[in-house]
């Protein structure tokens, strides 16, 4: 008989799936598809008492991926916020940061952002200045010192399913070991049901809070590709863009030199910030 669960780590074409009674269950997909995210509710099909088959992937509120021109990589799925870990050392991508957000408002997943080691007095007022433009665009921005305290964090998890992201070296794993005492007792015994061996920090995984909350780590990121991404994807994603979208003279105006652009005058004016307009005309090479 069939089982409905949700996967709760995910490693290669090895999945660990939580089908609701004992201890999760080890499965893999049919063929050489990976196509399965960590967040994902599926239906599985056991072919023993402790192995078993992805049969299906339920429908998805949510997808968070990257992708280069060849490759997506599934992120999380399911997932109702996405928090962005920075901290004040070591320095940070703002673009990776900005990539971060893109991503997640082309799936409409709500943002927030991470200041962690603000122990690091010295190094706060060059991280706060570099995420005073997200701040002032309306993200939130949690500053917080994990080392000590990762309490500030937990009421922004109630009630969701939010998935972590960041460069390595952020603090991500110390912010899961602070809010979940056992993750790496569970992380241990998931590289052992994953057959992962040594690689135990290579996957994503899913950590119940409680009944109504979860959090997934995913693995550090030096890069986040968003090549699946149409232009007009990409300048709904810059929120700061919407009011004036739609409103150029031309309906396929790339708010370059055309006459009669919506966007430009924002531009001059100073309510579209010039970095911001910026990363947009990287992102989709103008
Ligand atoms: P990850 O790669 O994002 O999982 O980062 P880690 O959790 O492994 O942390 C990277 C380094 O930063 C480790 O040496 C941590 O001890 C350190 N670190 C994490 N949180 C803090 C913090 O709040 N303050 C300081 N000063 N260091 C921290
Ligand atoms: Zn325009």
């Amino acid at each position: 008989m069939n089982h409905e669960g949700r996967i709760i780590a995910a490693h290669g074409r090895h999945y660990l799936v939580d089908i609701g009674s004992g201890e999760p269950l080890p499965c893999v997909t049919r063929g050489k598809k990976s196509d399965v995210a960590c967040g994902d509710w599926v239906e599985v099909m056991p072919t023993s008492d402790d192995q078993g088959v992805i049969e299906s992937i339920l429908p998805r509120r949510q997808l968070l991926y990257r992708s280069n021109e060849t490759r997506q990589k599934l992120i999380a799925a399911n997932v109702d916020q996405v928090i962005i870990v920075t901290a004040c050392a070591p320095a940070f991508s703002d673009d990776l940061v900005t990539r971060a957000i893109i991503a997640a408002e082309s799936e409409e997943i709500e943002i927030l952002l991470v200041l962690n080691k603000c122990d690091l007095a010295e190094n706060l007022p060059q991280a706060r200045a570099q995420l005073a433009v997200f701040a002032h665009l309306g993200y939130p921005v949690l500053e917080l010192s994990a080392r000590s305290s990762a309490a500030p964090l937990r009421p922004w998890l109630q009630g969701k399913t939010s998935v972590l992201v960041g460069q390595s070296g952020m603090g991500k794993s110390t912010l899961i070991n602070t809010l979940i005492p056992d993750a790496g007792a569970a992380t241990r015994e998931i590289s052992k049901a994953l057959d992962s061996g040594k690689h135990t920090t290579t996957h994503a995984t899913l950590y119940t809070l409680d009944a109504e909350s979860f959090l997934i780590d995913s693995p550090g990121l030096q890069e986040f590709g968003l090549a699946h991404l149409e232009r007009g994807e990409i300048e709904y994603a810059f929120r700061e863009f919407r009011p004036y979208l739609g409103r150029c003279r031309f309906r396929n105006c790339r708010h370059g030199q055309e006459p009669g652009c919506a966007l430009r005058p924002a531009l001059e004016t100073g309510e579209i910030d010039k970095t911001r307009f910026a990363s947009y005309v990287r992102l989709v090479n103008l």
